[in-house]
C-alpha cells in the first residue's frame, strides 16, 4: 500500500474575501494639473513713448552748433531726464559726436552746479 501524501491541500480559506471597508471618503485629491484660467490678458495700448519723439535728426547738426555751450542750461536740460540722467542718444536723436560733446557739456554744467547730478531717492 502506498499512501500518497497529499501535500498540496487546497486551502479553501483563500484571502479572497473582499473586505469592502475602504471608503472613498479620504478627502478630495488635489490635482496639480489645474491651470487657473489661462486667459491672455491683452493689456492696454502698448505705448512706451514716454519721451517726446521728434524727428530723429541731430539738433546740433541742423542748427550748426559745433561747440555745445555748457552754460546754456535750458538747452542742456532738454537732454537730461528729470532725475538728472543724461538721456541716451537713441531717444534724443543726437548724433554721436554731438552726444559726446553734449555729455561733456552736461558734466561741466554739473560741476559748476548748473545742472543737478543724478538725484537719488
Ligand atoms: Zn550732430
Amino acid at each position: 500500500m502506498s499512501e500518497e501524501i497529499q501535500a498540496n491541500a487546497p486551502e479553501t480559506s483563500a484571502p479572497d474575501a473582499p473586505q469592502a471597508s475602504s471608503g472613498p471618503s479620504s478627502g478630495p485629491a488635489p490635482r496639480s494639473g489645474g491651470r487657473p484660467g489661462g486667459r491672455p490678458s491683452s493689456g492696454g495700448p502698448g505705448g512706451r513713448g514716454k519721451f517726446f519723439r521728434r524727428k530723429k535728426v541731430c539738433k546740433f547738426c541742423t542748427e550748426k552748433i559745433d561747440a555745445i555751450p555748457y552754460r546754456d542750461v535750458r538747452l542742456l536740460q532738454g537732454f537730461v531726464a528729470e532725475r538728472g540722467k543724461i538721456v541716451p542718444r537713441r531717444l534724443t536723436g543726437v548724433c554721436t559726436t554731438h552726444q559726446r560733446r553734449l555729455t561733456r557739456a552736461i558734466k561741466q554744467a554739473r560741476n559748476i552746479a548748473l545742472l543737478p547730478f543724478a538725484t537719488r531717492h
